[in-house]
């Protein structure tokens, strides 16, 4: 049995009976569907009729209309149908002409049941090959049309977004940038695509950070910075750049996101404000009420019971914290707002950790701590910087240190001069940070809570202090630890001269 997914239709068009019916038995057992026509024009009905006629044996010499004449009919009808004719013996001009009329293959009279067979099979493997072509061209058409469809789904999702983004190629030229772009860069209608990125940019920094991860200068995602852009009129955008890798991890280009971030920047500022405002006016009366409990506390001794003076002095603790937390609120707004008076002066940060340590000292000795200052023998350079600022960071750190290590436990601090800048280290083999919380911890009022934490009090505002602080001052903060092994801060002071 042959293997063809689809029956054949084929018809046998032929004077001779016993030619016909010999015909028809080799084909059905070829699998094909066989329809039998004594004449031409019967023949002719038959195509008509059936409508899938594929292969027609045509026998070229029969009487009433002449082979020659259905077969040019048959192509009239159906160029797509296959004839094989069948000639007489010796007559291959008829084949011949046949052949130039349209006519696919010949067989000539008496012929053997496998010559049969050769020619059909070589039929059907041509329409094979057509339907399988036909199939892969429908397909491809219909790829086409949805790649055109995506497209234009990709296209009106990007023109739509409330977010601007460009699109520019490895040199840094815009390929497409979508209207919200050009809003919020109010970028004029007349300018088009194809030119580099800042001629629509005009912050360089920006523009070099865009040209630098179209080149494929950032390959680690995570290693991108997020850039804000200041326009005018107070308004903030945010700037999130990707570059776009090919198959073989070729850079492209990049695609930069823009999304607006005025409102957020507005309130962040009342926030802070509003903050500053409600701390300041806190501040004097706790303070009134402070000193007052103090003095009260005073006249208490010997006159009132041991109960009373508890009271009182708990009372006077929690004033006390309140205040503490008043003051680093302040601290922090004006380090937010940027009004960080800093009053630079001629500082040896050795010196100014000694006394740190010296200071903080006695209350590592509370805990049995040991709390040592490690400085090289070379000396450190003097550096120009706000003294108070520098006392807040590393008083910060290192009570964290000694407030988050284990009663008996170890708190170096190193001080180390790099050639460019000095380095400070704050190491303690105390609770540690679990890797989760460590990016958070410098945020605002993020406090890890643990058994170990638990009962130790703090506001939360300390590192998002020392951060700023460091910030400003042009320097670098990095935290490592190993939960349940200990902690190290390092801190970057840049030495100007
Ligand atoms: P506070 O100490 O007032 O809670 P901080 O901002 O100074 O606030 O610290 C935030 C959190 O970071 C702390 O609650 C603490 O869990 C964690 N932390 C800070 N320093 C250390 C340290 N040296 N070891 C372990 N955890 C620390």
């Amino acid at each position: 049995m042959e293997n063809s997914t689809r029956t054949t239709q084929v018809l046998v068009v032929d004077d001779e009976q016993d030619l016909r019916d010999g015909a028809e038995r080799i084909l059905t057992r070829l699998g094909c569907d066989v329809f039998k026509a004594s004449r031409g024009d019967e023949g002719l009905d038959i195509i008509k009729k059936e409508n899938e006629i594929a292969i027609v044996l045509l026998d070229m010499k029969m009487p009433g209309m002449d082979g020659m004449e259905v077969l040019r009919r048959i192509k009239d009808m159906d160029k797509e149908i296959l004839v094989i004719v069948i000639t007489g013996y010796a007559t291959l001009e008829t084949a011949i002409e046949a052949m130039k009329i349209g006519a696919y293959d010949f067989i000539s009279k008496p012929y053997e049941p496998e010559q049969l067979r050769i020619v059909v099979r070589r039929a059907r493997e041509k329409l094979e090959l057509k339907r399988e072509a036909e199939q892969i061209e429908e397909k491809r058409r219909k790829t086409l049309l949805d790649l055109d469809a995506e497209k234009s789904r990709i296209h009106t999702i990007i023109e739509s977004l409330p977010n601007g983004v460009v699109v520019t190629n490895p040199e840094g030229r815009v390929m497409l940038m979508n209207p919200s772009f050009r809003l919020h860069l109010g970028i004029d209608k007349s300018i088009g695509t194809g030119k580099h990125i800042d001629t629509y940019i005009s912050d360089k920094a920006l523009c070099n950070l865009i040209v630098e991860i179209s080149q494929g200068r950032h390959v680690d995602f995570n290693d991108i910075p997020t850039y804000e852009l200041l326009l005018p009129n107070n308004k903030y955008l945010m700037a999130r750049g990707r570059p776009v890798l090919g198959d073989k991890r070729e850079c492209l280009g990049a695609v930069v996101n823009f999304m607006d971030i005025s409102a957020m920047k507005t309130l962040e500022q009342l926030k802070s404000e509003f903050v500053a405002k409600v701390s300041h006016e806190l501040r004097s009366p706790l303070s009134t009420i402070h000193e007052q409990l103090a003095l009260v506390l005073k006249e208490f001794v010997g006159v009132k019971s041991e109960d009373d003076q508890h009271m009182l002095s708990r009372a006077k603790e929690k004033t006390r914290g309140l205040i503490s937390l008043i003051g680093d609120l302040l601290d922090l707004s004006r380090i937010e707002s940027g009004i960080v008076v800093q009053e630079p002066k001629q500082v040896s940060l050795a010196d100014l950790l000694k006394d740190i340590v010296d200071f903080l000292g006695t209350r590592a000795e509370n805990k049995r701590q040991s709390l040592t200052l490690e400085a090289p023998d070379d000396p450190i350079p003097i550096i120009k910087a706000d003294p108070i600022a520098l006392e807040s960071i590393f008083g910060n750190l290192i009570a964290n240190a000694v407030n988050y290590t284990q009663d008996g436990g170890a708190i170096r601090v190193k001080i180390e001069y790099t050639g460019i800048n000095i380095r400070v280290l704050v190491i303690d083999n105390g609770f540690g940070i679990e890797e989760r919380h460590l990016d958070k911890i410098f945020d605002r009022f993020y406090r890890v809570k643990n058994d170990k934490t638990r009962y130790i009090t703090g506001t939360g505002l300390g590192l998002p202090i020392v951060k700023g602080l460091v910030d400003s001052m042009g320097g670098f903060i990095d935290v490592e630890s190993t939960f349940g092994k200990g902690t190290v801060f390092t801190v970057i002071i840049p030495v100007k001269n």
